[in-house]
């Protein structure tokens, strides 16, 4: 009998925050598209902020470049002026980012605003990349498990194991997120290696095999080999360099060659 692949997919998603207009966007892509499109093995996912997505998704159709959100809200509907729900994120792209650093420090979303916003986005079909990590004060203070620890269970609250081994985790210290200083290889792997135990004392050995775990934090084209030569890691979030065709392209290179399944 053919045994199971129980192999993790690589994912590599760019965030590009809140840069980049619509056509903007479109040339980026454009820039990138056929070199990305040649990657094989891992999952590329584009993260343009929301109004760049409709353009984009024409241009992406033909190729193996997935599209996600930076954010969503956690209604479906109604009277929220401003806010994006879930229904129109999952009409556009497969992947949504959930608990960014980011939002969480200028936006005050809280774990319990992260757990909603996952729960919808599975039942939309959505696949969350749920944002977790400490700062430097709770780093030097020997508080990195603890929170992450913290974030990770409050974030998956009431998720079954059905939904939590689709899961994508992104381990993003936030002193590492913008910086140019990025995590240890080694660190990187042991508080993602926690965090996969996390996973197994939650829910199972099933879940904590399956779910994706990614690194980010400064990942450049320079130390993106070292970072995915560490057994833990299933990819990358790439911030900045996401913004930079020639480092995507060889982001998503180097972890399809080293971590890749074909
Ligand atoms: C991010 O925005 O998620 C991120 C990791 O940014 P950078 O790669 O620029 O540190």
């Amino acid at each position: 009998m053919p045994q199971p692949d129980l192999r993790r997919h690589p994912i590599i998603a760019g965030n590009w925050k809140m840069n980049k207009t619509a056509d903007e966007a479109m040339d980026l892509v454009e820039e990138m598209i056929d070199d990305l499109d040649v990657v094989e093995g891992a999952t590329i996912v584009l993260c343009p902020p929301f109004v760049a997505l409709y353009p984009l998704v024409d241009l992406v159709e033909q190729s193996s470049i997935m599209l996600g959100a930076q954010n969503m809200y956690y209604e479906e509907a109604g009277a929220y002026t401003g806010e994006i729900s879930p229904v129109m994120v999952a009409d556009l792209c497969d992947y949504v980012i959930l608990g960014h650093s980011e939002r969480r420090q200028y936006f005050g979303e809280s774990d319990a605003d992260v757990n909603k916003k996952v729960k919808l986005a599975f039942k939309h079909s959505l696949i969350p990349i749920m944002c977790v990590g400490e700062t430097l004060a709770q780093r030097e203070a020997g508080e990195t498990e603890r929170v992450v620890g913290s974030q990770l269970r409050l974030g998956l609250e009431g998720v079954p194991p059905h939904q939590a081994r689709e899961m994508v985790i992104a381990y993003e210290p936030i002193w590492a997120i913008g910086t140019g200083h990025a995590a240890t290889p080694q660190d990187a792997n042991a508080t993602i290696g926690y965090l996969r135990q996390q996973l197994r004392e939650l829910y199972s050995a099933v879940v904590s095999g399956a779910a994706r775990i990614l690194y980010g934090g400064s990942v450049t084209a320079a130390n993106v080999r070292d970072l995915m030569n560490q057994p833990e890691l299933d990819g990358a979030l790439v911030g900045g360099a996401s913004l930079k065709p020639d480092d995507f392209v060889r982001i998503c290179a180097v972890t399809a060659e080293l971590k890749g399944i074909r």
